[in-house]
């Protein structure tokens, strides 16, 4: 097996872009916060899911081992990433007249049925945290048993005073605003920052779900799901976890302390955040109620391939505004895209060889951008600049342009809808072209005419034909 290609990332550990060097290469351990399945995701949280993809795809592509992890939170994710407001999933149940087991299934399914239409690729393991609770309950014993964490009145928090590190992550200066702005009013807690591990104390004397603990009947905390599902599935160290840029301050910064006070030992070594969407510069919320997710674009006549382009032309760390005519513009860099494709494909003769010098800095200079903290936005420059390179034959073209969409997932082989045509209107745009190499002018028209007679509109360019299908 050749040796994996190197790749730079940005560790928000560290603040700096550094080489990924996993701990057993060729394998790698990708873990990333999935949805708290309480509604659709929006438009925002599958930024973060598309960036995940990404990155997957170009570890694999460089020649890793893959092990990417993906929870379901459907159970403990209350409304402030916190430990204060309602309960997301019982909440849900209220405003839905359904069950929280109900509302958990439904909006697991709705959320890959969406990342599926954007070609998202599935995990190798999503893990739901209401099937991992007997896991969660040992870390927390360790954790009490090493003087971590304490319970009062049935449940347990985490003792921060016990982890001197606990704000360098985030940075957070625990004596300022960052800290008050996160202090609920549980007199219970030893510390202001303190969080909670287990809750046996719900609001809720309905409580749905709920389990025996050692504590009392309750149910975990939404950051110990993540500790206990990614050491189940990867192992107590972890190369690369991800999720969006939000989770730094509370959840990522809770996840840490409670590992590695567990583990006694560093537990992840690169952290990868995404930034946000934005519409409006504000930022969306699916608790809000009314928010954008992928049916109303559809609703409003896009394909959902238009929006994973949208997101390919932002850094994953640099904030991307949504606005529809931003979208617009991605659909039609897709439409043109796709076109060019058929085009090549239409124009490529079988007996065009594909010239390995030819393709290899294309693909060489594309790669560079992706192994350079995961730059999509230039290596999606680098494909059109490719594609109005005038030395390639059309058949390289279609070689190197596949080979990019294996990355960036668009479908660009998909021919769209004004440009399919019957294998017989296809011979007579060939015919055509044959009559115009010959000079046979009469022809040409004619068969012009014929095809614009049975709905399809001919341009003719200086290096072949432009058509589109009027009806
Ligand atoms: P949630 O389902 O609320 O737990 O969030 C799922 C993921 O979406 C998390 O990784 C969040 O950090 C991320 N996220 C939330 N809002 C946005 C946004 N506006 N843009 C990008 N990612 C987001
Ligand atoms: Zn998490």
């Amino acid at each position: 097996m050749p040796e994996p290609r190197p790749l730079r990332f940005f560790n928000s550990l560290t603040r700096a872009i550094e080489p990924l060097s996993p701990i057993a290469p060729p394998a790698v351990s990708l873990y990333c916060c999935g949805p708290t399945v309480y509604n659709y995701a929006h438009i925002g949280n599958l930024r973060t899911y598309v960036f995940e993809d990404l990155l997957q795809r170009v570890i694999r592509s460089a020649g890793y081992d893959l092990h990417h992890v993906m929870n379901i939170t459907d159970v403990g994710h209350l409304q402030s990433d916190a430990d204060d407001g309602d309960d997301k999933m019982m909440l849900a149940a209220m405003r839905e007249q359904r069950s929280p087991w109900d509302i958990a299934r439904f909006y697991e399914d709705e959320f890959f049925r969406h990342t599926d239409m954007l070609g998202i690729v599935r995990p190798d393991t999503v893990c739901r945290a209401t099937e991992h609770i007997p896991q969660m309950i040992r870390m927390i014993e360790t954790l009490i048993k090493r003087g971590h964490a304490y319970s009062v009145d049935g449940n347990v928090y985490f003792d921060t005073s016990t982890f001197p590190t606990y704000a360098d992550f985030a940075r957070l200066r625990m004596d300022a605003q960052e800290a008050t702005e996160r202090v609920d009013e549980d007199t219970r807690k030893r510390n202001p920052q303190d969080f909670v591990l287990w809750f046996s104390q719900s609001k809720y004397p309905n409580q749905i779900m709920k389990w025996d603990s050692p504590w009392g009947t309750g149910f975990p905390g939404w950051h110990i799901e993540c500790s206990a599902m990614a050491t189940t599935y990867l192992s107590e160290t972890i190369d690369i976890h991800c999720g969006g840029i939000d989770h730094i301050t509370v959840h990522h910064t809770n996840e840490i302390a409670q590992s590695e006070c567990c583990f006694g030992h560093r537990w992840v070594n690169t952290w990868l955040h995404g930034e946000f969407l934005v519409v409006d510069d504000a930022k969306m919320s699916k608790s809000t109620g009314d928010f954008l997710h992928l049916d109303r674009l559809v609703e409003a006549g896009y394909e959902p391939m238009d929006y994973r382009y949208l997101l390919l032309t932002g850094h994953y760390r640099a904030r991307l505004s949504f606005s529809f005519d931003a979208l617009d513009g991605a659909r039609q860099a897709l439409k043109t895209l796709r076109n060019l494709m058929h085009d090549w494909s239409y124009a490529a003769r079988e007996s065009d060889a594909v010239r390995d010098d030819h393709i290899t800095d294309w693909r060489e200079e594309f790669w560079e951008e992706l192994a350079n903290d995961l730059h999509i936005p230039n290596a999606l420059a680098v494909a059109w600049k490719m594609a109005r390179d005038t030395n390639l034959a059309p058949a390289e073209k279609l070689t190197l342009m596949s080979g990019f969409d294996d990355i960036l997932g668009l479908d660009l082989a998909t021919v769209n809808e004004s440009r399919a045509l019957t294998d017989d209107l296809m011979a007579l745009i060939r015919q055509r072209e044959d009559a115009r190499e010959n000079r046979d002018w009469v022809t040409a028209d004619a068969i012009r005419d014929d095809l614009l007679a049975k709905g399809v509109i001919i341009k003719d360019r200086t290096d072949g034909t432009d058509w589109e299908l009027v009806r």
